[in-house]
């Protein structure tokens, strides 16, 4: 069985936040550091700001390709960092399904060394900045979820539910459930089983 770095007595494995584009509040960025702490148990860094790759733009829809986000974000990833976060505020898409161009909140690669969150689509309907910061939050623990090998999850309440596009749905999740956790432990990620979670529960 694989152990976590943790377990082995070594320094918690770092994910590096990149903010991408015009600066997003403080308070949303340590909410993001405090769930990736908290739940991965994950060593946060920053990274000084950049500008939105040009090559991400899509002009039919004015706003960014997010998987182009993910390829420009690899090539930033420091050597000593094991995963990479762009942060961003402007509107980002991919394709799902048959949709070329399907506005998300966030994406990450399954078991992929990028992730990338917004907070455009966070925004709507939510009842203030601190509602906003939650959904980000918890979108930054389902996309870093991906890249450390979690699918979606069928389970009502989880992060890993697939949004479907809904920002609300992420209103009725809490924590990652027992069929995540150990989908994480097999594959040599663990997690603190009793997180501090900055959001309540729904
Ligand atoms: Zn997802
Ligand atoms: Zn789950």
């Amino acid at each position: 069985m694989l152990l976590s770095a943790e377990a082995r007595g070594e320094t918690p494995a770092t994910v590096y936040i990149q903010p991408l584009g015009a600066a997003l509040a403080d308070a949303d960025v340590e909410l993001v550091v405090t769930a990736l702490r908290e739940v991965y148990a994950l060593s946060v860094k920053q990274l000084p700001r950049v500008e939105l790759p040009a090559a991400a733009w899509y002009a039919p829809r004015k706003r960014y390709r997010a998987e182009k986000l993910l390829a420009f974000l690899t090539d930033r990833k420091p050597a000593d960092g094991m995963r990479i976060l762009g942060l961003t505020a402007v509107d980002i898409s991919t394709t799902k399904g048959k949709v070329f161009d399907w506005g998300v909140l966030g994406l990450g690669d399954l078991d992929g060394p990028a992730a990338v969150i917004s907070t455009f689509r966070a925004r709507k309907k939510a009842r203030d900045d601190r509602h906003v910061r939650e959904r980000l939050a918890k979108v930054a623990v389902h996309e870093i979820g991906h890249t450390l090998g979690l699918p979606h999850c069928p389970n009502a309440g989880c992060l890993m539910e697939d949004a479907e596009g809904t920002v609300g749905k992420t209103d009725t999740e809490y924590d990652l459930c027992s069929r995540c956790r150990t989908l994480l432990m097999e594959g040599g990620h663990s997690i603190p089983a009793m997180p501090n979670l900055p959001w309540p529960k729904p």
